[in-house]
């Protein structure tokens, strides 16, 4: 017996900012017109994978565009950097030996990495907030000067902190941001010099929190879509799951269960910033025929969702 809601009168309800941010628009735009002017036997290839969704990067090497992990690896080719970033050194080493080299950091990006300079410059001891694996957070600390850096990813790192310092406080842009505001306040208890906080969360991260935390507290299961190695889907999930315990990260729509939405009157949707449309909607489409659409309201705007608190 398949498994349907109770019955047809089910919300859907899709975050209008899911999905691409202006940043990664940017870099795969970038990408896919250097792929179309690209002469046959030339090189294009990211330097990592351009963003973190594997239905995209599998998209752009079918046109020719090559995911590689190292410059050694590059052989030659027009080497694309991510809306990430990348490491000074590394673009050091570029400029060195003079790649060819398509730069698509977003400026939100750079502009962190300004940041952390002018900071580090000026003698403070820099303090990013935010995952030491990801790479924007390994290419905008790498301009800390001489190492004077602590990257803080939970309370437990805080006792790593030179109290005594003038410190600088710099946050991943896709930061959970009553996270990073928890966080100030604890390094504000403890700092005993001037302390700088720079606010390098994007626009496009804290709007996305915000219609998903707002979703997640008016729909029975919330859906959040994005590659499982994608940080910021993954602060998503955690956001929604605190509010909403029925949410499901998901890839693709292939990883839905129906039975999910049994009994379900309303379902939101939500996606990472490195999401194609295209997976939103296939997922969308899939989850109103889950829930047996017939009677079903169509995707629902955030204005309608503002009305359902
Ligand atoms: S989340 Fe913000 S900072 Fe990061 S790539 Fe997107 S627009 Fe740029």
């Amino acid at each position: 017996m398949a498994n349907k809601p109770d019955n047809n009168n089910v919300d859907i309800i899709v975050a209008p900012s899911a999905g691409f941010c202006f940043g990664v628009k940017r870099a795969v735009k970038m990408a896919l017109n250097a792929a179309d002017s690209i002469k046959p036997g030339e090189g294009l290839n990211t330097l990592g994978p351009i963003i973190h969704n594997p239905q995209v990067v599998k998209s752009l090497e079918e046109r020719g565009v090559f995911p590689v992990h190292s410059l050694e690896e590059n052989n030659g080719g027009t080497v694309i950097i991510r809306s990430h970033g990348v490491k000074s050194e590394v673009m050091d080493e570029i400029r060195k030996k003079g790649l060819k080299v398509l730069d698509a950091t977003c400026p939100f990006v750079k502009q962190a990495q300004d940041y952390l300079l002018k900071a580090s410059e000026e003698g403070y001891f820099t303090i990013m907030i935010g995952d030491k694996n990801h790479p924007e957070v390994q290419s905008v600390i790498s301009f800390a000067r001489e190492g004077r850096y602590l990257i803080v990813n939970g309370a437990g790192d805080l006792k790593g902190i030179p109290v005594s310092e003038k410190l600088a406080l710099i946050s991943q842009t896709t930061q959970d941001v009553n996270f990073y505001n928890s966080i100030i306040n604890e390094i504000f208890k403890i700092a005993k010099n001037e302390v700088l906080v720079f606010n390098t969360i994007c626009d496009a991260t804290k709007i996305k929190q915000e219609e998903s935390r707002l979703i997640a507290s008016s729909v029975d299961v919330m859906i959040v879509v994005g590659g499982h190695n994608s940080s910021n889907t993954n602060k998503l999930n955690n956001i929604c799951r605190a509010i909403q315990k029925n949410t499901y990260h998901v890839e693709t729509e292939k990883e839905i269960d129906p039975d999910w939405f049994r009994g379900a009157k309303k379902i939101g949707v939500t996606a990472g910033a490195s999401t194609p449309d295209w997976i939103i909607e296939r997922v969308a489409n899939f989850i109103k025929k889950a829930a047996k659409h017939e009677g079903a309201n169509d995707l629902l705007n955030l204005s309608k969702c503002v009305r359902l608190d």
